[in-house]
């Protein structure tokens, strides 16, 4: 029997807050003190450094990834009578992004392979009304920038990047954040920079969407209580920046720990792949931030996804699925139009992936835990089928 300390859940933020403690309570110290909580220095500090680690000028911090993405939308002049492409096999917060903005959600299939928005499958959807793309940097791997760019070049479509699982990534010489007109991030607290609470930005190279951004998060103020545009209440709190700021300096060496973690699950994992259980594909190689590492359980295995999460749960070892219903199929949005079979890739994901235990802080002997678990349950499932 497993006792608790033994059981590996699929995120662990202790190890992170541990490990910085000390700073953490210093910080929230200070601001208690200084009491800027609204739009205060600590905000902008974070909004200046955070951008530009992401390669440009502007950061506009807001209340949530969900908001970076319907005001970033709304800020790049994205709305009614717009068509708006995004893939499905998204969190749902990219289409609750569009909706708010005002605009058309029109969805996509992915690649199977990657779980990244399939670009050729975009380009049958174009229409006289589609202004924009938004790809997701999903699982922390970004999009092929260079075809993304070549992609809106052709048909003349701003590109708008949902960056909430891509803090830093790379590919091709692209920062996440960098390659569209602008990009939203999420501060949630387990995306690989988080808050002690919600937190989103929008990044941009645009002066004037940072301009209508500063505006739209702050009752669509121009100054003060002169409000020029219907905007909303959504900034980042200065206490969150704050917090931010102190985690920010950690952030590469969190996320090349997850890297080195993929590294290893890939490596173990590789015998598995004769079960029909592989590891979703990296072509960024070490631009890639793993906020989630995700395995695909193919149709034709031995072991189904649902008995191999039940094992794994019952050997005190936690997964995830990221996600088990595609966006067209979600009951909240089937007045989209879409049906089952619309996007096949991503509807078999949704039945086939499994994330598997991913965190900063993951030792080496866990990892191997988990592969190992792992192969217990192939191997004795295998033995049932032959014992019939
Ligand atoms: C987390 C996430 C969001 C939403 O961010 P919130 O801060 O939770 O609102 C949007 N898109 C993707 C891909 C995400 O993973």
């Amino acid at each position: 029997m497993n006792s608790n300390s033994d059981k590996i859940p699929l995120v662990n933020l202790n190890l992170q807050h541990q490990q910085i403690q000390a700073q953490l309570q210093q910080v929230i110290q200070t601001v208690l003190q200084t009491g800027d909580f609204i739009l205060g220095a600590k905000l902008k500090e974070f909004e200046t450094i955070f951008a530009n680690i992401c390669g440009v000028e502007y950061g506009i911090g807001v209340a949530s990834g969900t908001d970076a993405i319907a005001l970033g939308l709304q800020a790049c002049n994205i709305g009614s009578g717009d068509e708006v492409i995004l893939p499905a096999n998204t969190f749902v917060a990219t289409l609750i992004g569009v909706l708010r903005a005002g605009a058309k959600p029109v969805l996509v299939d992915c690649e199977p392979e990657t779980a990244l928005i399939d670009l050729a499958a975009a380009a049958r959807v174009i229409t006289p009304n589609t202004k924009a793309i938004i790809p997701v940097h999903l699982y922390g791997q970004m999009v092929s920038p260079t075809k993304l760019l070549d992609f809106a070049h052709t048909y003349k479509l701003l590109i708008f990047e949902d960056a909430a699982q891509a803090h830093l990534a790379t590919r091709e010489g692209y920062h996440a954040g960098s390659v569209g007109i602008a990009a939203a991030f999420s501060f949630y607290p387990s995306k690989n920079l988080g808050a002690l609470g919600d937190g989103g930005m929008v990044v941009t190279k645009d002066a004037d969407v940072a301009q209508k951004m500063l505006r739209l998060r702050n009752y669509g103020a121009s100054s003060k209580y002169c409000h020029t545009e219907p905007g909303t209440n959504s900034r980042l709190d200065t206490l969150q920046a704050a917090v931010l700021l102190e985690k920010l300096p950690y952030l590469s060496q969190w996320n090349s720990h997850r890297y080195q973690i993929a590294q290893q699950y890939n490596l173990e994992l590789s015998s598995l792949g004769l079960s029909g259980i592989t590891p979703m594909q990296n072509h960024s190689e070490s631009g890639h931030v793993y906020h989630l590492y995700v395995v695909r359980i193919a149709g034709n295995s031995s072991i189904q996804r649902s008995y191999l999460q039940e094992q794994m749960t019952a050997a005190g070892i936690q997964t995830g699925i990221h996600y088990p219903i595609p966006c067209h199929l979600q009951p909240a949005f089937l007045n989209l139009g879409y049906q089952a079979g619309d996007f096949p890739h991503a509807e078999q994901l949704s039945e086939q992936i499994l994330s598997l235990p991913m965190y900063p802080g993951l030792t080496h002997s866990q990892v191997k835990k988990v592969v190992t678990a792992m192969m217990q349950i192939v191997s004795q499932q295998k033995q049932k089928f032959l014992h019939i």
